[in-house]
């Protein structure tokens, strides 16, 4: 099996998160920036389906076996937005500042109680573009939307989110510590043992 595996993003942070997370499986991950695939539409409706077509997609135009993930924010006081729409929120083009001053706004006067939130990832990974069946892993990490911003680590929304447990924000902890908490985290151990079983039926 080919350890190079085409991440089908090119958020740094992703990538940073989700190449300490693979190196135990000796897997070297590459954005796909790195071997000039482009980007495609995130045009699903569900997490399981934009990390699919994004997987697909960037094993198609790379020739290698593919790692995609589809995450973002559900908001309780929002009915579950910005869901899928998280790096868009507001608006195409929109950076991670104003995605968090327009989720401020909208839960303005909204009391820490009714701030409930997660962050939901899947991770979809797939041989070939035509692979008959992509592994899945999906991971949640519950939490609370603060009133302002804390913390200067992490990326989108993680200044934002509210640890209730630990009383401190996403953007505060240590990569390796966020690693073990976080949806990313959660989802990737839940694809590894079936990744590890794909490896070995290769070898
Ligand atoms: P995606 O690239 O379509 O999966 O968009 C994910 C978006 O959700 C990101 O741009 C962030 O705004 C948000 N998001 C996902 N994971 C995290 C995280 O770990 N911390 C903060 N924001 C996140």
């Amino acid at each position: 099996m080919n350890t190079e595996v085409i991440l089908a993003s090119n958020n740094a942070g992703k990538l940073r998160e989700l190449r300490g997370l693979l190196a135990e499986l000796g897997l070297d991950l590459i954005s796909q920036g790195e071997l000039g695939v482009s980007a495609v539409a995130e045009t699903g409706s569900t997490f399981v389906d934009n990390a699919l077509l994004k997987a697909r997609h960037a094993a198609r135009e790379s020739g290698r076996a593919a790692l995609a993930d589809d995450s973002g924010l559900e908001v309780d006081w929002l009915q579950g937005a910005p869901g899928v729409h998280s790096a868009r929120f507001a608006g195409e083009g929109a950076d991670d500042a104003r995605n968090n001053r327009k989720l401020l706004e909208l839960l303005r006067d909204v009391p820490a109680a009714q701030r409930s939130a997660r962050f939901r990832c899947v991770l979809v990974y797939v041989d070939s573009a035509t692979d008959p069946a992509p592994l899945i892993g999906e991971g949640v990490w519950e939490g609370r939307i603060l009133a302002q911003p804390c913390g200067g680590g992490g990326f989108g929304y993680d200044p934002l989110f509210l640890i209730p447990e630990l009383g401190c924000a996403a953007a505060e902890l240590a990569a390796a510590e966020k690693n073990v908490r976080s949806h990313r985290g959660h989802a990737l151990r839940e694809l590894l043992p079936k990744l590890r079983a794909r490896v070995a039926a290769k070898c």
